[in-house]
């Protein structure tokens, strides 16, 4: 076989009355704890542990997977493409540093281990690297293609983006060089007008309309068979567009979206198209820059069709750092009251960004991390007290991909004193957003393939094999939370931003879909003895 039918050779199994293998599934009963509270009549708290039994049932069979990038011939679209062909061949090249080895570092996925136990005799801890807790697809594995508005074949556009080394671009160059980015929408408001100079490979119209969205799931449809695919899963890594307007009757509900793409309404923008494209093919989409693609209608259109989508914006330098830190401060206990953010790059994201209305875009995602940790803790702050937070970016050429993220924590400590913490940051940005566009491309794939039911707590015994009614996760995929800056969730449910709880949300679902208890760090065994 070609390897991707058959289930892989996985590291592990489970050793469970509660964990079932079958040649094509692995089937888990999972007990979901948590604690329920109410007030009584003193107002005091009574918090009640809670038991959930849910079925978990995970397809092992890996598929053979495209991952289609819209901004394909950028910087992002390069370097994950270019990197992808160097781990796959496993690449050497020189540096003046000594020889480099093709790796995934930065991929939470591919970079990182969990702990799948204890041993038996020896008490000490098992790793595994994160990849192995699901039979998931390899990045190696992935067929990379996509649609960009310059039709710069990939060999130039990464010359273009000045980011990877050239002994290294000489070796993938002529593979690279073979791949041409498919003509795209352009809707020339909505991106900075500096964006101009490189659209000569889009398609007729500078509105929305529905020739868009068909040839778009033509172009998706095209790919899968050219290239064998079981499935294939489009990300947004273009230009940061502008906000689009919600506006009553045109994209606040998903017919309402429907007829305004149909009637080209100037308020749809090209990441829309897109995604509408994707959602009624079931095809998931990710959108990894901070405009509201997922208008109000986008996000109605993919409950109706069952689509995953996911979203908004790369959380690779400044954000990850931040949404880390203030999670460390205020659960320290320590009263952080502001936060200065300023970045300069030279990149053309950076020229991009230069326009105020992309800015905005930007300024509005990198502006709401700390919320959730400011809410959580009433104990340094009154209800609606808020840290002071400012964001500010420029265009800065000279420094290239090469992104200067400078911050200042001011905190509060005890008993009036304070504590100033000043980072400088300097990072590769398409060397650090890379990693993440596999993550998210990765996790979105293990989604499509995890199904679950509840299962009232009578129903004992080993989980049955029937389909019953077996269904897949919500629509808007939370669980990408710790790759993006700005979270997408679920309508009406919480947004979580600390970094810490993102990973364990991400950790935990995938350990109790193999019948794995949460990772629990209270080592009672090296305690109580
Ligand atoms: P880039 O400008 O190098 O690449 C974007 C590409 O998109 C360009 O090649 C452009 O021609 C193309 N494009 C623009 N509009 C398009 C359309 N309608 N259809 C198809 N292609 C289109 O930028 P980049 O550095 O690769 O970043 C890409 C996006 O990711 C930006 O929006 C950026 O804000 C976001 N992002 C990047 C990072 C990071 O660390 N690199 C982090 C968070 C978010």
């Amino acid at each position: 076989t070609n390897g991707h039918t058959e289930p892989r050779g996985e590291l592990f199994t489970v050793d469970s009355p509660n964990v079932t293998y079958t040649e094509n599934e692995i089937l888990s009963k999972y007990t979901y704890r948590t604690t329920s509270v109410t007030r009584n009549a003193a107002g005091k708290y009574i918090a009640t542990p809670r038991e959930t039994l849910y079925d978990f049932r995970v397809d092992r069979k890996v598929p053979k997977v495209g991952m289609m990038l819209v901004g394909l011939g950028g910087n992002n679209g390069t370097t994950v493409t270019a990197g992808v062909i160097a781990n796959r061949r496993g690449l050497v090249w020189e540096t003046r540093e000594g020889p480099r080895v093709a790796n995934y570092y930065g991929s939470v996925i591919m970079g990182s281990t969990m702990k799948l136990g204890a041993d038996a005799e020896t008490n000490k801890d098992i790793n595994i690297p994160f990849h192995d807790i699901l039979p998931m697809v390899h990045p190696n594995d992935l067929v990379v293609g996509g649609w960009d508005i310059s039709s710069m074949n990939l060999a130039d556009a990464m010359d273009r983006a000045a980011v990877l080394e050239p002994t290294l671009k000489a070796l993938v160059k002529k593979e690279m060089a073979a791949m041409v980015p498919l003509p795209s929408i352009y809707y020339p408001d909505f991106i900075a007008a500096n964006q101009e100079d490189r659209a000569d490979n889009v398609l007729l119209g500078s509105k929305a309309c529905m020739e868009h969205v068909e040839k778009i799931r033509k172009d998706i449809r095209d790919f899968k068979s050219q290239h064998g695919l079981d499935k294939v899963i489009v990300q947004w890594t273009a230009n940061t567009e502008r906000y689009a307007n919600i506006i009553p009757g045109v994209n606040d509900t998903a017919d309402n979206l429907l007829r305004s793409i149909e009637q080209g309404h100037e308020e749809i923008s090209p990441s829309t198209v897109f995604a509408v494209a994707c959602i009624l093919d079931k095809v998931p989409f990710i959108n990894g820059s901070p405009q509201n693609t997922f208008v109000p209608g986008a996000v109605e259109l993919a409950e109706r069709h069952g689509a995953f989508i996911g979203g908004d914006d790369f959380k690779s330098g400044q954000t990850k750092m931040k949404s880390a830190l203030v999670d460390f401060l205020i659960n320290a206990g320590i009263k952080l009251t502001s936060i200065a953010s300023y970045n300069h790059l030279g990149n053309n994201d950076g020229k991009n960004l230069s326009s105020h209305r992309q800015f905005r875009s930007k300024e509005i995602s990198k502006s709401n991390v700390v919320d959730d940790m400011v809410e959580a803790n009433s104990v340094l702050y009154k209800k609606g007290e808020h840290p002071d937070h400012t964001v500010v970016i420029k265009y800065m050429p000279a420094v290239g991909d090469n992104k200067r993220a400078l911050d200042e924590y001011y905190a509060e400590i005890f008993m009036g004193g304070h504590q100033t913490i000043s980072i400088f940051n300097v990072c590769e940005d398409s060397l650090l957003a890379s990693p993440l566009i596999l993550d998210l491309v990765l996790v979105t794939e293990m989604m499509t393939r995890i199904q679950w039911r509840a299962r009232p707590a009578a129903a004992a015994g080993p989980t049955s094999q029937d389909d019953g009614d077996f269904k897949g996760f919500h629509s808007v995929l939370s669980i990408l939370s710790y790759m993006l800056k700005a979270p997408l969730t679920p309508p009406g449910t919480p947004v979580i931003n600390a970094l810490a709880k993102q990973r364990a949300a991400l950790t935990n679902i995938f350990r109790a879909c193999v019948g794995l208890e949460p990772e629990s760090d209270m080592t009672l065994e090296h305690k109580l003895f």
